[in-house]
Protein backbone atom coordinates (compact mmCIF):
# COMPACT_ATOMS: atom_id res chain seq x y z
CA UNK A 1 0.00 0.00 0.00
CA UNK A 2 1.22 3.44 -0.81
CA UNK A 3 2.49 5.93 1.77
CA UNK A 4 -0.29 8.36 0.25
CA UNK A 5 -3.13 5.75 0.46
CA UNK A 6 -2.08 5.60 4.48
CA UNK A 7 -2.36 8.83 4.45
CA UNK A 8 -5.87 8.45 3.98
CA UNK A 9 -6.88 6.42 6.40
CA UNK A 10 -7.81 7.49 10.11
CA UNK A 11 -9.44 6.24 12.79
CA UNK A 12 -13.36 6.54 13.54
CA UNK A 13 -15.47 6.87 16.76
CA UNK A 14 -19.10 5.30 16.02
CA UNK A 15 -18.61 1.74 16.32
CA UNK A 16 -19.23 -1.02 19.04
CA UNK A 17 -17.63 -4.37 19.30
CA UNK A 18 -19.81 -7.30 19.06
CA UNK A 19 -19.67 -10.72 21.17
CA UNK A 20 -19.17 -13.10 18.38
CA UNK A 21 -16.13 -11.10 17.68
CA UNK A 22 -17.46 -8.78 15.04
CA UNK A 23 -17.22 -5.16 14.91
CA UNK A 24 -20.52 -2.99 14.11
CA UNK A 25 -20.69 0.25 12.40
CA UNK A 26 -22.99 2.49 14.23
CA UNK A 27 -22.41 5.17 11.42
CA UNK A 28 -25.73 4.79 8.77
CA UNK A 29 -28.58 2.45 9.78
CA UNK A 30 -27.33 -0.42 7.51
CA UNK A 31 -25.06 -1.36 10.39
CA UNK A 32 -22.00 -3.64 8.96
CA UNK A 33 -21.13 -6.26 11.38
CA UNK A 34 -17.26 -6.33 10.60
CA UNK A 35 -14.66 -9.11 10.52
CA UNK A 36 -10.90 -8.37 10.55
CA UNK A 37 -9.80 -7.00 7.12
CA UNK A 38 -13.78 -6.26 5.92
CA UNK A 39 -15.29 -3.06 4.26
CA UNK A 40 -18.27 -2.45 4.82
CA UNK A 41 -21.48 -1.88 2.39
CA UNK A 42 -20.19 1.57 1.74
CA UNK A 43 -16.85 0.21 0.63
CA UNK A 44 -14.60 3.29 2.14
CA UNK A 45 -15.24 1.96 5.89
CA UNK A 46 -13.21 -1.03 7.11
CA UNK A 47 -12.25 -2.73 10.08
CA UNK A 48 -8.23 -2.75 10.78
CA UNK A 49 -6.87 -3.50 13.77
CA UNK A 50 -9.92 -4.04 15.49
CA UNK A 51 -11.35 -0.97 15.07
CA UNK A 52 -13.37 0.61 11.69
CA UNK A 53 -11.48 3.54 9.71
CA UNK A 54 -12.43 5.49 7.27
CA UNK A 55 -9.92 4.97 4.26
CA UNK A 56 -10.35 7.79 2.04
CA UNK A 57 -9.84 10.75 4.44
CA UNK A 58 -8.35 13.39 2.03
CA UNK A 59 -9.48 11.86 -0.97
CA UNK A 60 -11.66 13.02 -3.68
CA UNK A 61 -13.24 12.28 -7.02
CA UNK A 62 -12.60 15.51 -8.73
CA UNK A 63 -13.45 19.15 -7.99
CA UNK A 64 -15.96 21.50 -10.10
CA UNK A 65 -17.47 24.97 -9.18
CA UNK A 66 -21.42 24.53 -9.75
CA UNK A 67 -23.79 26.94 -9.72
CA UNK A 68 -25.61 26.04 -5.99
CA UNK A 69 -28.65 25.89 -8.32
CA UNK A 70 -27.11 22.72 -9.45
CA UNK A 71 -27.05 20.81 -6.12
CA UNK A 72 -30.35 21.74 -6.05
CA UNK A 73 -30.77 24.71 -3.65
CA UNK A 74 -33.41 27.83 -4.68
CA UNK A 75 -33.31 29.43 -1.26
CA UNK A 76 -29.44 29.69 -0.36
CA UNK A 77 -27.78 32.05 -1.20
CA UNK A 78 -29.20 32.39 -4.96
CA UNK A 79 -26.74 32.80 -8.11
CA UNK A 80 -23.41 32.03 -6.15
CA UNK A 81 -20.61 29.78 -7.16
CA UNK A 82 -19.92 26.60 -5.03
CA UNK A 83 -16.88 24.14 -4.90
CA UNK A 84 -18.35 20.50 -5.65
CA UNK A 85 -16.43 17.49 -4.70
CA UNK A 86 -17.20 13.79 -4.02
CA UNK A 87 -14.87 10.84 -2.42
CA UNK A 88 -15.87 6.96 -3.71
CA UNK A 89 -18.56 4.73 -2.09
CA UNK A 90 -21.97 5.25 -1.41
CA UNK A 91 -24.07 3.58 1.93
CA UNK A 92 -27.35 2.94 -0.44
CA UNK A 93 -27.42 0.69 -3.79
CA UNK A 94 -29.92 2.38 -5.57
CA UNK A 95 -30.72 0.74 -9.48
CA UNK A 96 -30.69 4.59 -11.07
CA UNK A 97 -28.18 5.91 -9.20
CA UNK A 98 -27.07 9.01 -11.63
CA UNK A 99 -23.25 8.81 -9.89
CA UNK A 100 -22.94 5.11 -10.39
CA UNK A 101 -19.28 5.63 -11.46
CA UNK A 102 -18.55 7.45 -8.11
CA UNK A 103 -20.69 5.69 -5.88
CA UNK A 104 -20.10 2.10 -6.59
CA UNK A 105 -15.99 2.95 -6.96
CA UNK A 106 -13.96 0.25 -5.71
CA UNK A 107 -10.96 1.61 -7.33
CA UNK A 108 -9.64 4.54 -4.78
CA UNK A 109 -6.70 5.23 -7.25
CA UNK A 110 -9.63 6.82 -9.47
CA UNK A 111 -9.55 9.46 -6.41
CA UNK A 112 -7.11 11.64 -8.31
CA UNK A 113 -7.10 14.76 -5.94
CA UNK A 114 -5.38 14.45 -2.66
CA UNK A 115 -6.59 17.73 -0.42
CA UNK A 116 -6.68 18.58 2.71
CA UNK A 117 -9.81 20.51 4.36
CA UNK A 118 -7.34 23.64 4.46
CA UNK A 119 -6.62 22.86 0.72
CA UNK A 120 -10.14 23.04 -0.36
CA UNK A 121 -11.15 26.18 1.87
CA UNK A 122 -8.31 28.27 0.85
CA UNK A 123 -9.23 26.96 -3.36
CA UNK A 124 -12.97 28.18 -2.53
CA UNK A 125 -11.67 31.57 -1.70
CA UNK A 126 -9.86 31.77 -4.15
CA UNK A 127 -11.92 30.67 -6.62
CA UNK A 128 -14.15 33.23 -5.29
CA UNK A 129 -17.09 30.42 -3.96
CA UNK A 130 -19.36 31.15 -1.26
CA UNK A 131 -19.68 27.76 -0.24
CA UNK A 132 -18.34 23.73 -0.35
CA UNK A 133 -20.56 20.90 -1.39
CA UNK A 134 -20.14 17.95 -0.55
CA UNK A 135 -21.95 15.72 -3.21
CA UNK A 136 -21.81 12.97 -5.68
CA UNK A 137 -21.67 10.77 -3.25
CA UNK A 138 -23.17 10.78 0.11
CA UNK A 139 -21.03 12.64 2.85
CA UNK A 140 -22.53 10.48 5.30
CA UNK A 141 -19.65 7.76 4.76
CA UNK A 142 -16.82 10.23 4.60
CA UNK A 143 -18.39 11.91 7.90
CA UNK A 144 -15.06 12.95 9.86
CA UNK A 145 -13.76 14.11 6.30
CA UNK A 146 -16.79 16.37 5.73
CA UNK A 147 -16.76 18.39 8.97
CA UNK A 148 -12.83 18.93 8.95
CA UNK A 149 -13.64 20.53 5.62
CA UNK A 150 -16.73 21.72 7.16
CA UNK A 151 -14.27 23.29 9.81
CA UNK A 152 -11.81 24.85 7.70
CA UNK A 153 -14.11 26.49 5.66
CA UNK A 154 -15.88 28.07 8.71
CA UNK A 155 -12.46 30.01 9.47
CA UNK A 156 -12.88 31.60 6.05
CA UNK A 157 -16.71 32.04 6.62
CA UNK A 158 -17.23 29.83 3.59
CA UNK A 159 -20.89 27.77 3.99
CA UNK A 160 -20.93 24.06 4.00
CA UNK A 161 -23.73 22.34 2.07
CA UNK A 162 -24.99 18.17 2.04
CA UNK A 163 -26.26 16.71 -0.74
CA UNK A 164 -27.14 13.67 1.24
CA UNK A 165 -29.89 10.63 1.58
CA UNK A 166 -30.56 11.55 4.77
CA UNK A 167 -29.32 7.92 5.90
CA UNK A 168 -27.40 8.22 9.02
CA UNK A 169 -27.99 7.33 12.87
CA UNK A 170 -28.79 9.57 15.54
CA UNK A 171 -25.64 10.61 17.09
CA UNK A 172 -23.40 11.02 13.86
CA UNK A 173 -26.22 12.94 12.19
CA UNK A 174 -26.16 15.84 15.66
CA UNK A 175 -22.39 15.81 15.13
CA UNK A 176 -22.23 16.18 11.78
CA UNK A 177 -24.98 18.86 11.05
CA UNK A 178 -23.69 21.25 13.70
CA UNK A 179 -21.18 22.08 11.27
CA UNK A 180 -23.91 22.38 8.16
CA UNK A 181 -25.45 25.51 6.84
CA UNK A 182 -27.29 24.11 4.50
CA UNK A 183 -28.29 20.95 3.03
CA UNK A 184 -29.94 19.21 0.34
CA UNK A 185 -32.03 16.01 1.17
CA UNK A 186 -33.36 13.19 -1.61
CA UNK A 187 -36.46 12.31 -0.50
CA UNK A 188 -36.20 9.43 -3.23
CA UNK A 189 -39.87 8.28 -2.53
CA UNK A 190 -42.75 7.93 0.08
CA UNK A 191 -42.82 3.76 0.47
CA UNK A 192 -40.54 1.28 2.39
CA UNK A 193 -41.34 -1.06 -0.48
CA UNK A 194 -39.60 1.63 -2.81
CA UNK A 195 -36.64 2.26 -0.72
CA UNK A 196 -36.21 -1.73 0.01
CA UNK A 197 -36.76 -2.41 -3.33
CA UNK A 198 -35.41 0.28 -5.87
CA UNK A 199 -32.55 1.64 -2.81
CA UNK A 200 -31.77 -0.59 -1.03
CA UNK A 201 -32.34 1.30 2.19
CA UNK A 202 -35.16 2.55 4.54
CA UNK A 203 -37.34 5.30 4.61
CA UNK A 204 -37.88 5.43 8.27
CA UNK A 205 -34.51 7.31 9.09
CA UNK A 206 -34.26 10.14 5.95
CA UNK A 207 -38.05 11.14 7.61
CA UNK A 208 -36.64 11.47 11.08
CA UNK A 209 -33.04 12.96 9.64
CA UNK A 210 -36.31 15.51 8.28
CA UNK A 211 -37.72 15.74 11.28
CA UNK A 212 -34.18 16.48 13.41
CA UNK A 213 -33.02 19.18 10.70
CA UNK A 214 -36.32 21.04 10.76
CA UNK A 215 -36.80 20.97 14.52
CA UNK A 216 -33.71 20.84 15.94
CA UNK A 217 -31.37 22.67 13.68
CA UNK A 218 -30.87 25.76 11.96
CA UNK A 219 -29.78 24.25 8.59
CA UNK A 220 -31.22 25.31 5.84
CA UNK A 221 -32.36 22.32 3.47
CA UNK A 222 -34.95 21.56 0.53
CA UNK A 223 -35.83 18.03 -0.53
CA UNK A 224 -35.15 16.18 -3.81
CA UNK A 225 -37.54 13.61 -5.20
CA UNK A 226 -36.08 11.70 -8.62
CA UNK A 227 -39.20 10.94 -10.08
CA UNK A 228 -39.33 7.11 -11.85
CA UNK A 229 -42.45 6.16 -14.15
CA UNK A 230 -44.11 3.41 -12.45
CA UNK A 231 -42.01 3.55 -9.25
CA UNK A 232 -42.54 6.44 -6.80
CA UNK A 233 -44.55 8.84 -9.22
CA UNK A 234 -48.55 7.56 -8.33
CA UNK A 235 -51.21 10.70 -7.17
CA UNK A 236 -51.21 8.74 -3.95
CA UNK A 237 -47.39 8.32 -3.28
CA UNK A 238 -46.53 11.94 -3.96
CA UNK A 239 -50.04 13.07 -2.01
CA UNK A 240 -48.85 11.39 0.98
CA UNK A 241 -45.16 12.74 0.89
CA UNK A 242 -45.99 16.23 -0.08
CA UNK A 243 -48.93 16.11 2.86
CA UNK A 244 -46.29 14.77 5.57
CA UNK A 245 -44.03 17.41 4.51
CA UNK A 246 -46.32 20.05 5.04
CA UNK A 247 -47.31 18.45 8.21
CA UNK A 248 -44.24 17.97 9.57
CA UNK A 249 -41.77 20.20 8.23
CA UNK A 250 -43.98 22.63 7.33
CA UNK A 251 -44.87 24.64 3.73
CA UNK A 252 -41.56 26.48 3.53
CA UNK A 253 -39.32 23.66 3.00
CA UNK A 254 -38.70 23.59 -1.06
CA UNK A 255 -39.20 20.50 -2.96
CA UNK A 256 -37.88 19.50 -6.40
CA UNK A 257 -38.95 17.23 -8.64
CA UNK A 258 -36.61 15.94 -10.70
CA UNK A 259 -36.87 13.78 -13.83
CA UNK A 260 -35.08 10.33 -14.46
CA UNK A 261 -32.60 9.58 -17.55
CA UNK A 262 -32.03 5.41 -18.02
CA UNK A 263 -29.15 4.83 -15.93
CA UNK A 264 -26.82 2.08 -13.92
CA UNK A 265 -29.53 -1.04 -13.56
CA UNK A 266 -32.48 1.00 -14.59
CA UNK A 267 -31.93 0.94 -18.45
CA UNK A 268 -34.66 -0.24 -19.71
CA UNK A 269 -37.33 2.44 -17.65
CA UNK A 270 -38.16 5.41 -19.54
CA UNK A 271 -37.23 8.90 -18.97
CA UNK A 272 -39.55 10.95 -16.85
CA UNK A 273 -42.39 13.06 -18.75
CA UNK A 274 -42.15 16.61 -18.27
CA UNK A 275 -46.11 16.56 -17.63
CA UNK A 276 -45.62 13.74 -14.64
CA UNK A 277 -43.09 16.52 -12.80
CA UNK A 278 -45.69 19.28 -13.40
CA UNK A 279 -48.38 16.94 -11.76
CA UNK A 280 -46.37 16.15 -9.17
CA UNK A 281 -45.53 20.00 -8.31
CA UNK A 282 -49.37 20.47 -8.87
CA UNK A 283 -50.05 17.73 -6.10
CA UNK A 284 -47.44 19.64 -3.76
CA UNK A 285 -48.96 22.57 -4.51
CA UNK A 286 -52.41 22.04 -3.73
CA UNK A 287 -51.05 20.29 -0.47
CA UNK A 288 -49.61 23.58 0.55
CA UNK A 289 -45.93 23.70 -0.53
CA UNK A 290 -45.31 26.93 -1.41
CA UNK A 291 -42.10 26.49 -3.29
CA UNK A 292 -42.24 23.60 -5.73
CA UNK A 293 -39.84 22.79 -8.88
CA UNK A 294 -38.94 20.68 -11.16
CA UNK A 295 -35.79 19.82 -12.38
CA UNK A 296 -33.45 18.10 -15.53
CA UNK A 297 -36.48 19.42 -17.83
CA UNK A 298 -36.35 22.92 -19.72
CA UNK A 299 -39.40 24.57 -17.71
CA UNK A 300 -38.78 28.44 -16.79
CA UNK A 301 -41.87 28.65 -15.04
CA UNK A 302 -42.29 25.84 -13.18
CA UNK A 303 -38.15 26.96 -11.89
CA UNK A 304 -39.10 30.39 -10.96
CA UNK A 305 -39.99 31.52 -7.19
CA UNK A 306 -43.47 33.39 -6.52
CA UNK A 307 -44.61 35.04 -3.69
CA UNK A 308 -47.15 32.43 -2.41
CA UNK A 309 -48.93 35.34 -1.02
CA UNK A 310 -50.13 37.55 -4.44
CA UNK A 311 -48.36 35.56 -6.96
CA UNK A 312 -45.75 37.71 -7.93
CA UNK A 313 -42.60 37.00 -9.68
CA UNK A 314 -39.72 37.04 -7.37
CA UNK A 315 -36.77 34.84 -8.32
CA UNK A 316 -36.70 33.98 -12.43
CA UNK A 317 -34.75 31.13 -13.67
CA UNK A 318 -33.68 29.66 -16.74
CA UNK A 319 -31.64 25.98 -16.43
CA UNK A 320 -29.50 27.42 -13.42
CA UNK A 321 -28.97 30.45 -14.41
CA UNK A 322 -31.30 33.81 -12.40
CA UNK A 323 -33.05 35.88 -15.02
CA UNK A 324 -35.16 37.90 -12.73
CA UNK A 325 -34.34 38.92 -9.17
CA UNK A 326 -37.47 40.88 -7.51
CA UNK A 327 -36.76 40.34 -3.56
CA UNK A 328 -36.13 43.43 -1.46
CA UNK A 329 -33.15 43.59 0.20
CA UNK A 330 -34.08 41.45 2.89
CA UNK A 331 -35.87 39.00 1.27
CA UNK A 332 -39.24 40.23 1.02
CA UNK A 333 -42.10 40.41 -1.97
CA UNK A 334 -41.49 43.67 -3.06
CA UNK A 335 -45.27 43.95 -4.01
CA UNK A 336 -46.84 42.72 -0.45
CA UNK A 337 -44.17 42.36 1.54
CA UNK A 338 -43.94 38.80 2.54
CA UNK A 339 -41.21 37.25 3.38
CA UNK A 340 -39.29 34.66 0.96
CA UNK A 341 -38.19 31.27 3.50
CA UNK A 342 -34.72 30.49 2.61
CA UNK A 343 -31.10 32.37 2.92
CA UNK A 344 -30.55 35.30 1.10
CA UNK A 345 -28.54 38.05 0.58
CA UNK A 346 -29.09 41.78 -0.61
CA UNK A 347 -27.62 41.21 -4.17
CA UNK A 348 -27.93 37.63 -5.80
CA UNK A 349 -24.83 35.82 -7.00
CA UNK A 350 -23.38 36.33 -10.78
CA UNK A 351 -22.41 32.89 -11.58
CA UNK A 352 -24.54 32.11 -14.15
CA UNK A 353 -25.29 28.37 -15.44
CA UNK A 354 -21.77 27.41 -15.86
CA UNK A 355 -19.52 24.66 -14.39
CA UNK A 356 -15.97 25.29 -14.27
CA UNK A 357 -14.08 21.61 -13.47
CA UNK A 358 -10.51 22.35 -10.93
CA UNK A 359 -7.92 20.46 -9.97
CA UNK A 360 -6.18 21.04 -6.29
CA UNK A 361 -3.00 19.61 -7.01
CA UNK A 362 -0.18 21.38 -6.39
CA UNK A 363 -2.48 24.58 -4.31
CA UNK A 364 -1.43 24.71 -0.85
S1 LIG B 1 -21.26 3.79 7.02
FE1 LIG B 1 -20.59 2.13 5.65
S2 LIG B 1 -19.68 0.59 7.01
FE2 LIG B 1 -20.88 1.97 8.31
S3 LIG B 1 -22.91 0.95 8.49
FE3 LIG B 1 -23.03 2.42 6.79
S4 LIG B 1 -22.53 1.23 4.94
FE4 LIG B 1 -21.85 0.03 6.70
Amino acid sequence: MSTELNASIVPTKYWHALDDGRIQCDLCPRFCKLREGQRGFCFVRARQDDQVVLTTYGRSSGFCVDPIEKKPLYHFLPGTPILSFGTAGCNLGCKFCQNWDISKSRELDTLADLASPGRIAGAADRLGCRGVAFTYNDPVIFHEYAIDVALACRERGIRAVAVTAGEVCAGPRAEFYRHMDAANVDLKGFTERFYREVAAGHLQPVLETLEYLKHETDVWFELTTLLIPGQNDSDAELDAMTGWVVDRLGPDVPMHFTAFHPDYRMQETPVTPPATLRRARGIALRNGVRYAYVGNVHDPEADSTICHSCGTLLVGRDWYELTTWGLSPDGRCPSCGTPCAGVFEPEPGRWGRKRLPVSLKGTD
